[in-house]
C-alpha cells in the first residue's frame, strides 16, 4: 500500500479510538470526596454536592483526591428551568464554597456550573442535570452516579 493510505488508516484508527474513550468518559462520573459529582473540566477539580438544606457545596479536590481550600475561585450556579432559573452565588465556609441560596424545587432540573480560577479568568462551564433521585446501582444521587446505571 502507498504510505498515504497507511497514514489515512492510522488516522481513522486513532480518531475512532479517541471517540470511543470519550464516550466512556461521558457515561461514568468520578466520585468526589463527599459523594458528589466531580467536575474535571477545571483544575483543581471541583466537587458539586447538594447538602441536606438543598444548598450547593463546592469542594476543590487535589490530584490525591483530598480536599483543597478554595484559592479565590469564583463559582456561579444557574439551576432550574430556562424560563425561570435560580442563580446561586457562593461564600467560603470551612474550607469549601457554600451557596448563599438554595436550589429550586423539584428532583430533576438542568444546571450550569461556571467556575473562574480568578476574577479575571475565563469561566469554565459544566452543564448537567441535577437529578436527586437515588440510583439503584450505586446508591448515590443520580447527578453523582458513578456506575453509569
Ligand atoms: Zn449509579
Amino acid at each position: 500500500m502507498k504510505p498515504i493510505v497507511l497514514r489515512l488508516i492510522a488516522f481513522f484508527v486513532l480518531t475512532s479510538a479517541f471517540a470511543f474513550n470519550a464516550a466512556i468518559a461521558h457515561g461514568k462520573n468520578v466520585a468526589g470526596p463527599n459523594g458528589g459529582r466531580l467536575i474535571t473540566a477545571v483544575s483543581p477539580h471541583a466537587e458539586f454536592f447538594v447538602t441536606a438544606e438543598r444548598k450547593v457545596q463546592i469542594t476543590f479536590v487535589g490530584e490525591d483526591g483530598k480536599a483543597l481550600a478554595p484559592a479565590g475561585q469564583i463559582v456561579v450556579v444557574t439551576a432550574g428551568e430556562r424560563t425561570a432559573p435560580t442563580k446561586l452565588t457562593f461564600k467560603e465556609v470551612g474550607g469549601v464554597l457554600l451557596s448563599d441560596q438554595t436550589l429550586p424545587e423539584g428532583k430533576n432540573f438542568p444546571a450550569v456550573v461556571q467556575i473562574k480560577a480568578t476574577p479575571e479568568a475565563k469561566a469554565i462551564a459544566a452543564r448537567f442535570n441535577v437529578n436527586l433521585s437515588i440510583c439503584s446501582g450505586c446508591s448515590k444521587a443520580e447527578y453523582a452516579c458513578t456506575c453509569g446505571h
